[in-house]
């Protein structure tokens, strides 16, 4: 039965029955078409158009489904030279069976080669779930193959399977096309849309690039327009066309949408103001500490001090406040001690201040004297006994030591008198 199916879809190939389609993919911001999903479509003969569900599924059960892989891989490349100046990459979707596929990245690049095509303009679309049908090290294998020939994968169906969040960090992937099911009821769901802002603020970490499809009305786009996602891809702006169709619509080069730049900050939602607060706080301080006063711990949450400052990302503060005396030049030695210590800022919450200020100054390995000032809020912790901190410190500026010499005295007076403490 089944060498009897794959033969009725290896003649309907040869009839052009079976076709490639194409469905845009616009960039968020700008609307622009930026690159397109190559979906197979059976063109019966007598004009009805079949959807892959119900062939895709059967073919899928053995490694038949390779035979149409390779055509719609090889349909993408036509189509590439075709489109010329107005080329865009076209993603392909491939099974399962080709992470198990013997040299399946070296029979791509012999393909892009046999058209000329760079291998930018070629993706390949793998779901979540074919992954998960192998061990780690064989799609990790496969993977950094396909990568390493310049080839962008990217995971389909995001989101809907359960693949680790770790499996995906290892992993050379470009781009994470969320699964179309979360955008369901217009992303209403509260339980929805905090998935969402998870995967999302996931992928931003791992500075992977992200695709909805599925996209079907403005309330969807508007939310992941909040969601600082890449590319959109759905009815509300193109069905998969037939391949006349795109190539008319990727030369015209129309916008359907387009987000207004000036507009960026008013449509960010919580998670890209918060992550975009927070880059801003890391740049204007060079050196963030989250601490518990009483358990005597601390643990670096943000450094970008100099080369060659040890501070170990985590340990205990009174460790780390000798440490740090020690390097102080001999005048601010105390004032470290009467403000920064544990026992001076326990002393401080104490006294009722939630904000401590302070000045020092540091001598470095290579002969410099840094200025420093930090900033430490108290907070009191929200289910133990405990005080937290949360330190901020930049670096004010940074001398040669001799220079620096004949103005210690005058400096450090001066210091004593900024480092301050209010509530
Ligand atoms: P997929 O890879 O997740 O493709 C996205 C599906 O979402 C496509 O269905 C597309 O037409 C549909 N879609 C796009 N925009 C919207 C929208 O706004 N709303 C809704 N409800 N759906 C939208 P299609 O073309 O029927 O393909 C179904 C599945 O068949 C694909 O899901 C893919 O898994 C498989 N498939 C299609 N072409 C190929 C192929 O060449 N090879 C393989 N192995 N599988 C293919
Ligand atoms: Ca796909
Ligand atoms: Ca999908």
């Amino acid at each position: 039965m089944r060498a009897a199916f794959i033969d009725k879809v290896v003649s309907a190939i040869e009839n052009k029955e079976i076709r490639a389609f194409y469905q845009p993919q616009y960039d968020a911001n700008s609307g622009r078409l930026v690159s397109a999903e190559a979906l197979v479509r059976w063109v019966k003969a007598d004009g009805t158009v079949v959807s892959p569900d119900s062939f895709i599924p059967r073919l899928e059960t053995s490694q038949d489904i390779n035979i149409l892989d390779w055509f719609m891989a090889e349909e993408a490349c036509k189509t590439i030279l075709e489109l010329g100046d107005y080329a865009v990459p076209i993603g392909v979707n491939f099974s399962r069976w080709h992470v198990k596929e013997p040299d399946f990245a070296r029979k791509l690049q012999s393909l892009l080669a046999a058209y000329g095509v760079p291998p930018k303009m070629l993706e390949v679309e793998i779901t979540e779930s074919a992954l998960s049908n192998a061990s780690f090290e064989e799609v990790e294998k496969w993977a950094y193959e396909v990568a390493d020939i310049g080839i962008n994968i990217a995971i389909d169906d995001f989101g809907s399977g359960f693949t680790s969040l770790q499996f995906v960090k290892d992993m050379p992937v470009t781009y994470l096309k969320i699964d179309k099911s979360f955008l369901r009821d217009n992303c209403q769901d509260d339980r929805g849309r905090g998935t969402l802002e998870t995967v999302f603020y996931f992928a931003q970490r791992l500075g992977l690039k992200t695709i909805a499809e599925g996209v079907e009305t403005m309330e969807q786009l508007k939310f992941m327009q909040s969601m600082d996602c890449n590319k959109i891809q759905g009815y509300l702006f193109s069905h998969p066309l037939k391949k006349e169709d795109f190539l008319v619509i990727a030369m015209m080069d129309e916008m359907p949408f387009k987000a207004d730049d000036n507009e960026y900050v008013r449509r960010q939602g919580t998670l890209s103001s918060h992550s975009l607060l927070l880059k801003t706080i890391k740049k204007e301080y060079q050196l963030i500490i989250f601490g518990n006063l009483y358990k005597n711990s601390y643990y670096v949450m943000s450094e970008d001090l100099r080369e060659g400052f040890n501070a170990y990302t985590a340990g205990v503060i009174d460790d780390m406040t000798d440490a740090s005396i020690e390097l102080c030049i001999p005048e601010d030695k105390k004032i470290y001690r009467d403000n920064l210590s544990r026992e001076a800022l326990i002393e401080a919450y104490n006294n009722g201040k939630s904000r401590v200020e302070c000045t020092i100054r540091q001598r470095t390995e290579d002969g410099m004297i840094e200025t420093y000032h930090t900033v430490i809020y108290l907070y009191p912790h929200t289910n133990q006994d405990d005080i937290v901190m949360v330190g901020l410190t930049k670096i004010v500026n940074s001398v040669k030591e001799k220079v620096l010499e004949g103005a210690l005295i005058s400096r450090s007076e001066n210091s004593i008198n900024t480092n301050k403490t209010c509530n």
